[in-house]
């Protein structure tokens, strides 16, 4: 449980964090994604759940794409949840199939010399947050927000990072794209957008307390294919965390 920082850097020997940090650190992915949780549970929290309705899988579908989990991943959740007639552990069931959903755990590629992380993004997602973790040999290329809607901005991203990739082999090692989850639906469209401008190879998703829409890590990993490695849960270095797929999914919808 909980993905260490080790884990998410590939290094060889995992630090173990003792089963108590583990535990503290799942009770505030959980409490963080209380809101979200909420919202998306509801219906099938509510002991009424009848799978053998119809409108119930409706309500259920309705309540996922309000939860911004975005349409193709509904229709497949619930496909999924139908096709296992698993009534009794619903909540379980869908954290499953959430779970597969947001794919395998990815890494940070750090292994340049120096390795170049270049972090894009539109203003205020929490960036320069996120850019200030590690005390390795990496560069980390913190460019200035831009909106997604503005052309000339994401040709000139495209630029930087060309420019950085004839300076260093292989860099940028990663593109990490910060996205911020409150903004629900607009945050799956910026990173359709980002992702058409540069390679982004990670995603960032900060500000996930107090945000009813966690949800929208679904879409971004499904629809969109884009492996979400981080997570922010606050304004401390602490809060920017490991993106771990299975502690995600049972914090998301039911835990
Ligand atoms: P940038 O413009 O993308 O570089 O954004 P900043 O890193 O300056 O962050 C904007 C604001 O969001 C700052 O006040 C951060 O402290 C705050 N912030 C960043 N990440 C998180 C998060 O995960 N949760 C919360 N609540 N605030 C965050």
């Amino acid at each position: 449980m909980a993905r260490s920082w080790a884990e998410l850097l590939g290094e060889d020997a995992p630090d173990v964090e003792p089963e108590e940090e583990r535990r503290g650190l799942f009770g505030r992915l959980r409490e963080s994604l209380s809101r979200s949780r909420e919202a998306l549970t509801a219906e099938i929290t509510a002991a009424a759940f009848d799978p053998g309705d119809e409108l119930a899988w409706e309500r259920l579908e309705e309540a996922l794409i309000a939860g911004d989990v975005g349409v193709p991943a509904t229709a497949v959740l619930v496909q999924r949840l139908e096709a296992r007639g698993d009534a009794a552990n619903l909540t379980d069931a869908l954290a499953d199939e959430v779970a597969q959903l947001l794919g395998e755990p990815g890494t940070l590629g750090i292994k340049g010399d120096p390795a170049v992380i270049l972090v894009v993004g539109v203003n205020g997602t929490g960036k320069t947050t996120t850019a200030r973790r590690d005390g390795r040999d990496v560069v980390i290329v913190d460019t200035a927000g831009r909106l997604h809607t503005q052309t000339n901005l994401m040709d000139e991203l495209a630029k930087v990072r060309r420019v950085i990739a004839s300076r260093v082999e292989g860099a940028p090692h990663e593109t990490l794209l910060v996205v911020d989850a409150t903004t629900g639906q607009n945050a799956v469209q910026q990173a359709r957008l980002f992702k058409d401008a540069v390679e982004v190879t990670g995603v960032a998703l900060t500000k996930l307390d107090g945000s009813a829409r966690g949800g929208v890590a679904i879409p971004i990993a499904y629809e969109l294919g884009l492996p979400v490695k981080l997570i922010g849960v606050g304004e401390k270095l602490e809060d920017l965390r490991p993106f771990d797929p299975q502690d995600f999914a049972r914090a998301l919808v039911s835990g």
